[in-house]
């Protein structure tokens, strides 16, 4: 089984780059040099450099002793929460703001749900002097006002997205039409293994130097460069591709991605993509995505905002189809769950998306001797006013 994109971005039956013609231009442009960009020796300096002395690369892999004995196996977790701004989205944004400065653009164009991509994508904007616009649905700058001060602190202009329910779909098709109406000058940074060809698969690489330290990691500590489980959670999925990417072809490593449940699969409110999902096109590429028979989009329903989307990146629809990958859908209370059960044993405030991935634990049977990597994808003071909520009760 191949588990990389074809010259057309196709993984199996999903992927592509179904756009409007007026884009042709620049997502030909761009699937024509990205891979001779982020090949160079010049971007792989600059890059892994802002990694190590901005990002603060390479992030611990930490041998989680208590979470290990509640599950009977030995779990290391992936420390992303420990980047600056707080998750993994900025290796992604660093890679995009490089290769937009090296393809000579000179405007910045985001979406955001909860406004973690879109603070990663001012503060890069910030570091490259570029001017920087980001999309985000109206409910959405009233829920997070927290990162909407930060991005326009950093110099960002936000621009609240009133159609639709106003969430992360809308405020993805409005940077879309902003991309439309200035294709020559603006390079659209998008936060995920989503949109069309090549985004999903440059989001994947640009997100694999995870498991490229896992594997170095590993190897230190355990001799052995492979665990015998990844786990992660998926929202649109980069760090559930970063994750898993140097370990695609590596059967010995098995592969459990938690999508999230919100009150649970057969609710009406979920975001389950992969569980409910049917073959179809949204926002550039054809995979599995929640709608109606006669293909409206069902609105998604979880309590993290980063989950909360109606579509999947195609790398993992097909991970999930050809079976190379579990996926659990693990529901709000679950994760809640999760999120104090990791607070309280080791001491970590966990992102509520990466409490999704801690979720799925409960759900697994592991052997002793299994060795275990799950992402933590962020960290949790974004999230703080919901797990207070929850505390009091
Ligand atoms: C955005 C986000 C996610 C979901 O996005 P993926 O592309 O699926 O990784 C997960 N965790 C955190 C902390 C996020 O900010």
């Amino acid at each position: 089984m191949n588990y990389q994109a074809n010259k057309q971005g196709f993984y199996g039956e999903f992927g592509g780059a179904y756009i409007p013609e007026i884009l042709y231009g620049c997502v030909h442009e761009l699937q024509q040099t990205y891979l001779q960009i982020i090949e160079s020796k010049e971007f792989q300096t600059e890059y892994h450099e802002l990694l190590r002395d901005y990002v603060g690369r390479p992030s611990p892999l930490y041998h989680a002793k208590r979470l290990s004995e509640r599950y009977g196996a030995k779990i290391y977790l992936k420390r992303e929460d420990l980047n600056h701004t707080g998750a993994h989205k900025i290796n992604n944004t660093i890679g995009q703001i490089l290769l937009a400065q090296k393809m000579g653009k000179t405007r910045i164009i985001a979406e955001t749900g909860a406004g973690q991509h879109g603070v990663a994508t001012a503060t890069v904007c910030a570091l490259m002097n570029l001017p920087c616009v980001v999309y985000m649905g109206k409910l959405d700058v009233e829920r997070q006002q927290p990162n909407v001060k930060k991005m326009e602190m950093l110099g960002a202009t936000v621009v609240p997205v009133t159609s639709g329910n106003m969430t992360l779909k809308d405020a993805t098709n409005e940077a879309i039409r902003d991309w439309c109406s200035h294709p020559s000058d603006t390079f659209y940074i998008i936060g995920s293994t989503v949109g069309p060809h090549p985004y999903p698969d440059m989001v994947a690489r640009l997100q694999s130097v995870i498991s490229a330290e896992i594997k170095e990691q590993l190897q230190e500590k355990e001799g052995r460069s492979y665990p015998d489980h990844l786990m992660a959670c998926v929202g649109g999925g980069s760090n559930a591709a970063g994750t898993v990417y140097h370990y695609l072809d590596d059967e010995r490593v098995k592969i459990t991605l938690a999508e999230a449940a919100g009150k649970g699969i057969d609710s009406g409110e979920s975001a389950a993509t992969i569980h409910l999902g049917t073959e179809g096109i949204i926002h550039g590429s054809r995979t599995l995505l929640m709608q109606t028979p006669d293909g409206q989009i069902v609105e998604p329903y979880s309590i993290s905002a980063g989950l909360d989307y109606p579509g999947i990146g195609p790398l993992h629809a097909h991970l999930a189809r050809s079976g190379r990958a579990q996926i659990l859908a693990v529901s709000d209370d679950e994760a809640i769950r999760a999120a104090f059960e990791l607070t309280q044993l080791e001491g970590i405030i966990p992102a509520l998306e990466s409490a999704h991935a801690l979720g799925a634990l409960p759900h697994m049977k592991f052997k002793t001797s299994d060795v275990v990597v799950l992402t933590v994808s962020g960290r949790g003071d974004k999230d703080m006013d919901t797990y207070l909520k929850y505390f009091k009760r």
